[in-house]
């Protein structure tokens, strides 16, 4: 057999080896070197957006830097980090952090963005009044409100409202555009009952044979006018004397009620003054001082609905209705001198000077109505006690001297009160009433003093007549041969 020789492996030595290793060592080495960048590296740490609330805290999470070898990442090392800005949490707005790094030549910066914001909407507080509301067919009177927010604070000025079908819509916004919008539902009711109101008033008098006619007029705050369905009973009759009541009754259409009842008074017609014949203790002189003024034109239209006929004592205190004394004269009525001035200091300082203040006013009279008047009253009436402190002896002087002119003075024997006693028509009317009833019980005509410039007295006189005419009195205007009434001369 042959041997086969072997052949020995021929084997590396040691060192070769390891210079087989650092060649690679050195190359990989090169390489690194050759490929490794050195950077600065900045980064956030979290977002680069943020949003804070209004009234949240704000913590900045900062930002991270480092020299970092892009090969071999291990090998880093730590920058430090400068922050400029900052937030103002007081404030909504954009805010800007800015981030800086430096290190070796290398300058870094980053920023961050921070959102201040108010997202929370205002709120608005309604005031009611449980016991309050609307009518129908009205608008809503508002109630009162308030709105906050929590950024801007009080927005109440800032509400917006407005009624619509039933309900009022408030909005608002704030500052940021946040807006609230809140709903009342409106609280419609009808609490109030119609009124109605008669024309003419709630006493009427008719005279029989008179057409009964009444007018009336219903208003509802909520149905507006309802005169049309007022339901009216009456059972007015004006050929039988009596007094009748007709009722008016109304409801709104949200069943509250109302009537309202007049009294109508049905009388026989008021007999016309008949025309004096001679002079009784049933003869009334209504007799007017001070005027003409501005109820004379009335009174003469109520005298000429009764035809009777009065007696004015005139003055000139009012001279725009002078006219009054020629209307009167024209009418029947007598027109007499009072005083031009009725100034008691004037006239009674000398005979002389009566008598021009009395020829003064009887020029008026013969200027309106066409003759001078014999007739006269004093001012204060010839018992006066005033004219004493001016000149003593003067009114019986002047009474004397009156009859040698020819002249007829008339003081009065019933007394209105109206010159100071009172003010009221009915206690006029009463006053009137009881004297006249003393003269004829006395067996004298009466001679009624009145002022025809007081209204409240004028408003007597249609009653004092119809009472006069009533009672079988005849009323008649005097003349120079009248019964005149004189007091006592006290002066
Ligand atoms: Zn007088």
């Amino acid at each position: 057999m042959a041997k086969t020789k072997k052949t020995a492996k021929k084997k590396l030595p040691v060192t070769g080896i390891i210079a087989i290793i650092a060649a690679f060592a050195a190359v990989v080495a090169c390489a690194v070197l050759f490929l490794n960048k050195w950077s600065l590296e900045l980064k956030l740490i979290g977002e680069e957006t943020v949003h804070v609330e209004y009234g949240d805290t704000y913590t900045d999470e900062g930002a991270d830097a480092e020299w970092s070898a892009s090969v071999l990442p291990f090998l880093n090392e730590k920058v430090e980090v400068t922050t400029e800005g900052n937030v103002d949490l007081k404030k909504t707005g954009t805010y800007t952090i800015t981030y800086k790094a430096d290190y070796k030549n290398e300058h870094q910066e980053i920023t961050r963005t921070v959102i201040v914001e108010d997202t929370i909407p205002p709120q608005i507080v309604l005031k009611s009044d449980p016991e309050s509301y609307t009518p129908f067919n009205h608008p809503y009177e508002e109630e009162g409100f308030s709105a906050s927010d929590n950024y801007d604070g009080d927005l109440s000025d800032k509400v917006v409202s407005e009624e619509s079908d039933g309900e009022v819509i408030y909005t608002v916004s704030d500052s940021s555009g946040n807006s609230v919008k809140l709903v009342r539902t409106i609280n419609y009711d009808d609490r109030e009952p119609p009124v109605i109101e008669l024309s003419g008033g709630s006493e009427v008098t008719f005279y029989v044979g008179e057409k009964f006619y009444h007018e009336w007029f219903a208003t509802d705050d909520c149905d507006g006018d309802l005169s049309e369905q007022v339901k009216v009973e009456q059972n007015v009759d004006t050929s039988t004397p009596g007094t009748y009541t007709v009722t008016y009754t109304i409801a709104d259409s949200h069943g509250n009620e109302a009537t309202a009842t007049r009294t109508v008074t049905v009388k026989e017609k008021p007999k016309n003054n008949p025309a004096p014949s001679g002079e009784s203790s049933k003869t009334i002189y209504l007799t007017f001082d001070d005027g003409p003024g501005a109820y004379t034109d009335e009174l003469l239209g109520i005298l000429d609905q009764y035809n009777v006929k009065a007696t004015f004592f005139t003055t000139s205190a009012y001279p725009a209705y002078a006219y009054c004394m020629g209307k009167a004269a024209a009418a029947g009525h007598t027109v007499c001198v009072h005083s031009q001035t009725h100034n008691y200091a004037q006239i009674y300082s000398s005979e002389e000077a009566y008598w021009a203040d009395f020829n003064a006013q009887n020029a008026v009279i013969a200027a309106q109505t066409g003759s001078y008047s014999t007739m006269f009253r004093f001012p204060g009436g010839s018992s006066n006690t005033v004219s004493r402190s001016y000149n003593t002896g003067i009114m019986s002087r002047l009474a004397a001297q009156a009859g040698q002119y020819g002249y007829t003075y008339f003081d009065w024997n019933v007394s209105s009160g109206d010159a100071g006693e009172t003010t009221s028509t009915s206690v006029v009317y009463q006053n009137v009433i009881s004297g006249i009833q003393w003269c004829s019980n006395n067996g004298v005509p009466a001679v009624v003093l009145q002022h025809d410039v007081k209204s409240y007295s004028v408003a007597a006189v249609a009653d004092i007549i119809e009472w006069g005419l009533e009672n079988g009195y005849t009323f008649a205007a005097l003349t120079p041969g009248s019964y005149a009434p004189h007091h006592g001369i006290n002066n």
